[in-house]
């Protein structure tokens, strides 16, 4: 079978394309707080950083994801199910199907964002597919419970049963959110029930191996008000931390975070995502059961390893055995892993902790992460992706293949598609909803720029709507002009000014230009006509790593604005390598396009003083010749030029 769009009729749209219903459509809507995400309709960018990604995201990466899980038979799966044909050499891993699901999160998402009718044709056809292969009784599987393969939840460790059902769930959210009850979400609603009935009060006293399920549930009690679903993600929740998963292979209780409870743990530690998600689900469970214990323990773990556990990208994950967090400092450039799903999965954390609480830096982490993980994924075209995001790469590319299934891309090349392709449609699916999480309303009467891109923001406040035309080419330039074009009587805007921007200008009308500090800057009696400058200085700045952090000592990294920059050996000056590099900061940075330059030497001798041998290889070089200037460009832009070596962080000399 292929994908047939051609049939399906739109559905219906308002005059922008869009339903009515998508305007105020979102990922997250807790149940309690004063703070509420932009909904889908109510920020447009139009260009910019952001606003090209969710372009590409549409016009390229959707379609790749549903071609590559076409020629791979993780879609066939669902055929093969319905047709009683399925066996042993199902293809796939175990968890393919959530690919499959995430895509229609993104797709319900992208169709809400702009109306686009391929989008929701896309839509229609892959729930073509899939509906056919649910079960009587609400179960949905490719893998488990059919003649052929492993009985139901015999697996509950690896087999991500739940899993799956968590992301089919959150797609099902997505589209009720965006369209309204069709049979996608009347699906959802039947596989949710079929969880609650096999693993509530009364049921298994079991947890999935891989979270998901929690804030895929919370998230359908939010948009459907039915509490049983609450009520179970909170049982999963609790559930967890007490040991019940039986270990794979090497992997124990601590990979699944099952061996603490969520309200008793101190840091995130195990497989990252998993850690995430799970907090992700814990959050919303906190936040709509008015528990603020849990909420104030989960503060606490975004905290400790926020400062301890997280690299300067917003990355998480330092180990590659388990695809997970290490010990405090343990942050070693070369080694991290920092997986797509893990910096997406962490904008999950931070986004809820942010709408529970209002603080600021949980913001600022979102803005690190989205520019210096997220957006490094994906390729200039669209149809490439990052699965793991080192912050050193030693050995220049040449492990993937273009146009086949690879590993993980550790080589340093992005790749089209993965063995695990948990990046891809996770990458679809964020960018589609990202401008969600630019703007906020506070409240009756206060809308909030979180994020500065180009475009539109029409914030439905108690009064009416607060429309502001943002006008920027951030992160180039940090200039963000905010024009106000309509705005309620009584209302207000807050703005971000982010944590690295000391000497931020704010210039009003009527009371000239003054000095924010980072943090929040409110802004009261706002009228049409009005226009503001926020003026950020995004030039060139060196950051010392903490010195605890072993495997960075002795170097520096160098930031512009929000993005981290790097060095790429295709920088290099001829007979100069990259180990040879050191860089002296105290020369000056300068402005370089959207990167920089850093005067530089090529230096390998040890340093002097210490009268002690050496130990290894005689230096290549060792008596530095003339400084010269090393252009470092934005890290998520690193490889574009073809394979290379690169580090972010560069000894000095
Ligand atoms: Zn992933």
């Amino acid at each position: 079978m292929t994908l047939d769009t051609t049939t399906t009729p739109p559905a219906a749209a308002d005059g922008a394309g869009r339903g009515e219903r998508a305007r105020t459509a979102r990922p997250v809507q807790p149940a309690a707080g004063a703070l509420r995400g932009a909904g889908l309709g109510e920020v447009t960018l139009d260009g910019g950083f952001w606003g090209t990604l969710q372009d590409r995201n549409a016009a390229a990466t959707l379609q790749h994801c549903a071609d590559w899980m076409e020629r791979l038979g993780w879609i066939e799966n669902f055929d093969r199910v319905a047709a009683g044909t399925t066996g042993p050499d199902r293809p796939g891993w175990q968890f393919s199907d959530s690919e499959v699901y995430k895509l229609l999160e993104a797709l319900a998402w992208e169709h809400g964002r702009t109306g686009d009718p391929a989008a929701d044709a896309l839509f229609e056809a892959l729930v073509d597919r899939v509906l056919p292969a649910e079960d009587p009784d609400g179960y949905l599987n490719t893998c488990y419970g059919h003649p052929g393969r492993a009985e139901r939840y015999t697996d509950l460790s690896a087999g991500h049963e739940l899993y799956c059902s968590g992301h089919l769930v959150q797609a099902a959210v997505a589209r009720l959110r965006t369209t309204g009850e069709d049979r996608l979400t009347a699906l959802g609603r039947r596989v949710a029930d079929h969880v609650v009935r096999e693993f509530g009060p009364d049921g298994r006293d079991g947890v999935c191996g891989h979270p998901e399920i929690e804030v895929a549930l919370a998230e359908l009690a939010r948009a459907t008000g039915d509490d049983r679903y609450r009520v179970q993600a909170e049982l999963f929740v609790e559930r967890r931390g007490h040991g019940t998963l039986d270990p794979i292979a090497l992997l124990g209780p601590a990979y699944f975070q099952d061996d603490v409870p969520v309200r008793e743990t101190e840091a995130w530690h195990g497989h990252a995502v998993r850690a995430l998600y799970l907090a992700a689900g814990a959050v919303d469970v906190a936040v709509d059961g008015g528990d603020d214990e849990l909420l104030e323990a989960l503060e606490g773990q975004w905290r400790h390893s926020v400062e301890r556990r997280t690299y300067i990208t917003g990355g998480m994950g330092s180990r590659h055995q388990d695809e997970g967090f290490g010990d405090d400092w343990e942050l070693p450039p070369d080694r991290a892993y920092c997986e797509t799903c893990a910096g997406i999965a962490s904008n999950m954390v931070s986004w809820r902790l942010y709408l529970a609480t209002g603080r600021v830096e949980y913001v600022d982490l979102i803005e690190r992460t989205s520019y210096n993980v997220l957006a490094t994924s994906p390729s200039a075209d669209g149809t490439a992706f990052f699965y793991a995001n080192p912050l050193q790469q030693r050995v220049a590319g040449g492990d993937v293949l273009p146009d086949a299934v690879n590993a993980r891309a550790e080589g340093g090349v992005r790749a089209p598609w993965f063995d695990v392709s948990c990046c891809p449609t996770n990458v679809a699916r964020t960018l589609a909803s990202w401008h969600t999480t630019a703007a906020a309303v506070d409240g009756d009467r206060t809308g909030v720029l979180l994020q500065y891109a180009t475009g539109d923001v029409r914030l439905t406040l108690r009064a009416g709507e607060l429309h502001l035309r943002v006008t920027t080419s951030y992160p180039d330039d940090g200039d963000v002009r905010v024009a106000v074009v309509a705005a309620p009587e009584g209302s207000a805007l807050r703005l971000r000014v982010p944590s690295w921007a000391g000497g931020a200008e704010l210039t009003l009308p009527g009371t000239g230009t003054r000095e924010v500090a980072p943090g929040w800057v409110d802004v009261d009696a706002l009228a049409g006509g009005d226009e503001l400058l926020l003026r950020l200085p995004v030039q060139p700045r060196a950051t010392w790593p903490d010195p605890r952090i072993d495997a960075v000592r002795g170097t520096v990294a160098v930031e512009r604005g929000p993005l981290v920059l790097c060095l790429e050996s295709t920088d290099l000056p001829e007979g100069v390598a990259l180990d040879d590099v050191r860089v002296d900061p105290g020369q000056g940075l300068r402005d370089h396009g959207d990167g920089a330059l850093v005067r530089a030497r090529a230096d390998a001798a040890p340093p002097s003083g210490s009268g002690l041998p050496p130990f290894g290889a005689r230096p290549a070089v060792v008596r530095p010749g003339a400084a010269f200037d090393l252009p470092l460009v934005p890290y998520h832009r690193w490889a574009e030029r073809g394979a290379a070596t690169m580090r972010v962080f560069l000894p000095t000399s």
